[in-house]
């Protein structure tokens, strides 16, 4: 605690706001900055790389600051670091005394309202953590949207990947220390707060809940929410359960290494959404990305979705569909804003203009004549009276102060129409006063000004004060270096007038748009759940034009868990390179091994599988000719090395933790797919692990399983299990070059060709050469026994494997002078080396 006696009374104010606020940053309104002390000076002078100064404040105290109207893009980098802001405001007038001030805002990385900060096109969840008898439950929202949801009955592996895919920026825990959740926090870099209140109070929001355990999880998040942000929230939704036995589990693994929505390497392309995402609006695009990181595994809603696809596959309508979309706005943030009473005229005039939309959709929709497409056509509002009223209401052009007038069209009140006239009239009553005294004076250049302290007055320069005589009226106000100032009884009479006219327009103005911004707030439900309408439209359409753009087709179900794929292709891959399809047939319970040189295309053909069978769940088209697919409850991945150094594990450590979660969790109907598993050990180590993890797929687990390899060794496991598939990629060898065909064929592939790889990368001839003979050996002696690696790294250098005439005949060679000898001694030479060969 610092001795706050010593400070100004302005920062002993600051002191007792930072208490309470101890773990935020605290921007201190000062006039027209936002001014943060102490160690808040110094922690965001480096993060937004502004200057640092300091104050004298009783003692100097270290002070940084950025103006207000410019706090956003300071706002966001902030909360983007984790962050969290307090904003206190001057909440009394200036002028008596030390301003008040309070906290009105608080902004953490889950509770963002503001426009301008949050990506578009992804959630920003926040969520709470509730630990119950049987497991966690759950409850997350994005207060910006308004949307709410609850998980229950997660162990704690489904927890972290729902908090990852889900990509939640804050958590909210109940007397909760759990290490593993801690650390898996800390790496992820979410913003953790204990909070304890979790009674049922906002009734309404949890009334689609039955469980009192589900009441109080999903309480703690909005008491929290409620009692913290300091804002209104009426637009939040009834929470809803989600199960999570509908929903395929996806690892948090598998989201990374399939890239589905974000890349590994930061390049956009890379990823499968940026090429499905032909969204025209923010809550589509956001719809979408749900979509994606949740594949179902309830057929019925399946097909569901793959019916709306079709329907939308009609060509004729999309361009007016998409034409109408492109001008509508983020409702569900629109709505937040507005209901958070954060909204401008801004926010309502591009509401406005969203519904002006509506029709249009409606049309467009209508046109398609396809009952899916009507049902949804008639469950949409128009919201006419409402847009009829903003429409009436508020000019195109608005300003985003709500304060200073110039929102409200003419003709819409009358009475503003009024007081609008008077103040304008008011300056041309101006003008011809002032043309009036100066005729009545003679004095040309006599001026009309205008100060706070007393408004309007008369301006006569010094040479010119004996013209004035007494008769006029004017009354001496203030003598300054050159000239005189004065006011009439006049003057004064309609500055009133003037002066009170502008300032009661706007304030009828803003009396107007509250009107305006309370008539919205009574559509709030049939708002959002026509954003949530367009969403789907959205969504649905851009699918159905990504099927046609990219022939992507229907896939079918089966129940017998056969997967029969003809022509499949990579999505993403595909539009990088001219690609090579393939076929994928598998039996119930088969485990491929695939063998193949470096860069033939395992890894691609395992991701393309695992990727078709994310979309197909996800109720998408696929990228082939025909697609049968069995439902799989989970998909699991070990691909790539994703090394962990952060969180001090080892690349062959990550790779036994995330085989261990396919292996503890996987069930028969689950696919698994294995990447080179074992590669970050020694080679008999590596492969012992590999065929037992086989092994314990095959008889235990039951798992469709592909498991590429760079031990052939492995690929005689199919001999012994009977569920064991080989199969290869084909490779040419063209005169020591390889040509990769992409073909994924049955049987094991007869040698790796990592030499030949390593010539494709320009490895030193030598190197490659050394290589080669090294192999030979390698292949020779492993024939009859044991290969120690160790032992023949210490084998003798070069000169020592090379035969004895071999030796003689390089000797030979390399002491030939070609300098002293004619093209015939050559010849001679030659014919004489070659005679040393045939004798060999
Ligand atoms: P591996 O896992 O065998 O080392 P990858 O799957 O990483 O090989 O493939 C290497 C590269 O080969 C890919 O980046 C891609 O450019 C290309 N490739 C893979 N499969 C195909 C295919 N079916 N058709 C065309 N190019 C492909």
């Amino acid at each position: 605690m610092k001795d706050t006696q010593k400070y100004t009374p302005m920062m002993q104010q600051y002191l007792r706001i930072k208490e309470d606020y101890a773990d935020a940053i605290v921007f201190f309104r000062l006039g027209d900055f936002y001014e943060m002390f102490f160690d808040d000076a110094i922690v965001a002078s480096k993060v937004l790389e502004i200057a640092l100064t300091s104050r004298d404040a009783g003692e100097k105290v270290p002070m940084c600051g950025i103006p207000y109207h410019a706090s956003k893009v300071y706002i966001q980098k902030l909360i983007q670091k984790g962050f969290k802001i307090a904003i206190a405001e001057q909440v009394t007038e200036p002028g008596k005394g030390l301003v008040e001030r309070q906290v009105v805002k608080f902004i953490t990385p889950g509770m963002i309202l503001e426009d301008g900060i949050l990506d578009a096109s992804s959630y920003n969840f926040i969520g709470a953590i509730y630990q119950t008898e049987y497991g966690y439950i759950l409850s997350y929202a994005d207060i910006s949207t308004g949307d709410t949801f609850l998980l229950d009955g997660l162990n704690k592996d489904n927890l972290l990947s729902e908090v990852k895919n889900l990509n939640i920026r804050e958590i909210i825990l109940k007397n909760l220390s759990d290490k593993q959740l801690m650390n898996f926090f800390k790496n992820e870099n979410i913003v953790v707060s204990e909070f304890k209140n979790d009674e049922i109070i906002y009734q309404p929001l949890l009334k689609n809940l039955n469980e009192k355990v589900q009441k109080e999880a999903a309480s703690l998040l909005l008491n929290y929410l409620f009692e913290e942000s300091k804002q209104e929230l009426r637009h939040l939704l009834p929470f809803t359960e989600t199960k999570i036995k509908n929903f395929m589990h996806l690892d948090h693994h598998v989201l990374e290494h399939l890239e589905l929505v974000e890349s590994m390497s930061g390049n956009p392309k890379s990823t499968l959404l940026y090429w499905l995402d032909q969204t025209k609006t923010a809550m589509g695009s956001r719809l979408l990305r749900y979509f994606l990181t949740h594949p179902l595994t309830d057929i019925k809603e399946i097909e569901s979705r793959l019916n709306y696809i079709e329907a939308f596959q009609i060509y004729e309508p999309r361009q007016a569909l998409e034409d109408a979309l492109r001008e509508v706005y983020d409702i569900n943030r629109l709505v937040g804003r507005i209901a958070s009473l954060n909204a401008n005229a801004r926010d309502l005039v591009q509401l406005k203009n969203t519904l002006k939309q509506v029709p249009k959709i409606k049309e467009a929709l209508n046109s398609y004549q396809h009952p899916l497409l009507d049902e949804l056509n008639h469950s949409m509002d128009n919201h006419d009276t409402l847009f009829e009223l903003l429409d009436n209401a508020l000019k195109e052009d608005v300003p985003i102060s709500v304060k200073e007038g110039g929102m409200i069209k003419e003709g819409f009140n009358q009475e503003l129409d009024e007081l609008r006239m008077l103040s304008e009239h008011g300056e041309s009553w101006l003008n011809d006063y002032l043309e009036t005294q100066k005729e009545l004076t003679g004095i040309k250049n006599l001026k009309i000004g205008y100060n706070r302290v007393f408004g309007y007055f008369i301006e006569v320069s010094k040479g010119n004060i004996p013209l004035i005589k007494d008769e006029y009226g004017y009354i001496r106000k203030q003598t300054l270096a050159n000239n005189e100032r004065y006011i009439t009884e006049e003057l004064k009479t309609y500055e009133d007038k003037i002066l009170n006219a502008k300032a009661k327009a706007e304030k009828l103005e803003y009396d107007i748009f509250v009107e305006l911004r309370n008539e919205t707030n009574q559509n709030l439900s049939s708002l959002l759940a026509l954003s949530q309408n367009i969403a789907k439209i959205d969504t649905f359409l851009s699918l159905a034009k990504v099927a046609d753009m990219y022939r992507y087709v229907r896939p079918r179900f089966n129940q017998h868990h056969y997967v029969e794929i003809e022509s499949a292709r990579h999505p993403v891959v595909e539009r990088h390179v001219e690609f090579v399809s393939n076929h994928i047939t598998m039996k119930p319970n088969e485990i491929f091994i695939l063998t193949g040189p470096n860069m033939s295309g395992k890894s691609t053909y395992m991701r393309m599988f695992a990727i078709m069978v994310v979309m197909a769940q996800t109720g998408m088209f696929v990228p082939a000719s025909k697609a049968d697919l069995p439902i799989y409850d989970a998909i699991f991945t070990r691909i790539g090395s994703s090394d962990d150094i952060a969180g001090g594990k080892s690349t062959f450590m990550v790779e036994m933790v995330e085989a261990n979660e396919a292996l503890q969790h996987a069930t028969s109907k689950s696919l698994i797919l294995f990447d080179e598993i074992g590669r970050g050990t020694a080679t008999y180590d590596g492969m012992a692990l590999a065929q037992g993890m086989i092994e314990y797929i095959h008889n235990d687990i039951k798992a469709q399983t592909l498991f590429s390899t760079h031990y052939h060794e492995l690929t005689k496991l199919s001999e012994e299990l009977e569920h064991v598939t080989n199969l290869h990629v084909k490779a040419k060898e063209n005169k020591d070059q390889m040509v990769f065909l992409y073909q994924i064929e049955r049987g094991p592939s007869d040698k790796s060709y990592g030499i030949q790889v390593a010539a494709l990368a320009n490895l030193p001839e030598k190197i490659i050469k050394r290589s080669k003979q090294i192999l030979k050996i390698l292949e020779k002696e492993s024939q009859y026994n044991q290969v120690d690696l160790f032992t023949l790294m210490e084998e003798p250098e070069i000169e020592y494997l090379i035969p004895n005439d071999v030796k003689q005949l390089i000797e030979e060679i390399s002491n030939i002078d070609t300098d002293q000898m004619t093209p015939i001694d050559a010849l001679i030479k030659l014919k004489y080396l070659q005679n040393l060969l045939k004798k060999k």
